[in-house]
């Protein structure tokens, strides 16, 4: 299978807004959008998306799985940028049309069809640094992807950071671009200085998210992971996964952790870690590196919970297990 997010369907829906309105939606190439070298996101990253999945059933049906969290997330997004509103009723129909369209193409569990909505401000305006673009792009772009764990889930090495950010903290709860290069460098030199494959950032002491996930702490029936606040990413990921946990009779704790408490915490038998997102699910981390020192999480292999939480996610969104909390909106 090729990297995960490099195969796009031929075609995406797409709408543009001008003069206080959305366009149509059309179903266009996918291969380019025309774009005026002076719009707005290519010099003020007036830009967000959404990451969201379709799951083939054993019956033959496609699935999306908890469209309407990441169609307010994305409105949450567009609003913080002061992009145009979207509309939201428009957007579900464009991702449940263009999904609809490539039904066929929708990959076997373990695979699926990544799903990519996408808002550009478009102005050609290099004079609105300071100001918003009043005219937007948005088009929902489609890629069938495989198993994210071809060759097992291999625990990551995080690095914890007191010092940096992975962006401004009023920009945490926006799903735009420049938040992932904000995060890039610090990321690539905790690669190559400590050979770590994320950074956990805590600024402060407080232990906040990676590059691109949620984290969460398992200890023995309890499940922590911080609380909401605007400082980062609401992952539909995290709030599933906590709902499953209850589901299953585990204790839910969403607080605030200190890197204290996680390294005090990291070496007690029955305690995981794992980071969550809509691309791996639940990834398992069996190694904190703080300060120069290396700390195993439990025995530092992929934990039975982690397993175990993972799986009943995946076991909702397969159609193996009953859509108790209607996560699930049939495409056809
Ligand atoms: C997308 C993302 C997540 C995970 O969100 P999900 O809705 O679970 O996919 C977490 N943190 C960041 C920074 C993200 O961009």
């Amino acid at each position: 299978m090729a990297v995960f997010g490099t195969v796009f369907m031929p075609e995406m829906a797409i709408t543009t807004f001008e003069n206080d309105t959305w366009s149509e939606t059309k179903f266009v190439s996918s291969e380019s959008i025309p774009m005026h070298p002076g719009a707005h996101v290519l010099h003020y990253s007036s830009t967000c998306f959404e990451g969201l999945k379709a799951f083939r059933h054993d019956d033959g049906g496609i699935y999306v799985f908890r469209m309407d969290q990441n169609l307010n997330r994305f409105e949450q997004s567009s609003q913080l940028l002061n992009l145009p509103a979207i509309d939201k009723a428009q957007v579900e129909q464009m991702i449940l049309s263009i999904v609809g369209q490539y039904a066929s193409d929708v990959p076997e569990p373990p695979g699926s069809m990544y799903i990519r909505p996408t808002h550009v401000g478009t102005e050609a305006s290099i004079g609105k640094a300071a100001a918003p673009s009043l005219t937007s792009l948005l088009y929902v772009l489609l890629s069938p992807v495989g198993d994210y764990f071809t060759g097992g889930a291999k625990p990551l090495r995080l690095l914890l950071d007191e010092t940096g950010m992975r962006c401004a903290p009023h920009m945490g709860m926006i799903k735009s671009g420049g938040n992932y290069a904000s995060a890039l460098g610090p990321i690539l030199a905790a690669r190559s200085e400590v050979q770590a494959d994320q950074i956990l950032f805590c600024p402060n002491g407080d232990v906040q998210e990676t590059g691109a996930a949620n984290f969460i702490l398992i200890d023995g029936n309890e499940v922590i992971t911080k609380t909401l606040d605007s400082s980062f990413l609401h992952g539909v990921t995290r709030s599933s996964i906590l709902t499953l946990a209850a589901d299953l009779g585990m204790t839910v704790s969403e607080r605030n952790i200190s890197v204290d408490e996680l390294l005090e915490r990291a070496a007690k038998p029955g305690v995981e870690a794992a980071l969550s997102g809509t691309a791996a699910v639940l990834t398992p981390v069996g190694t904190f590196i703080h300060n120069d020192k290396e700390y195993q999480v439990g025995n530092g292999e992929a934990g039975p919970t982690t397993q175990k939480l993972r799986q009943a996610l995946n076991d909702i969104q397969w159609g193996k297990a009953p859509d108790k909390h209607n996560w699930l909106v049939k495409v056809k």
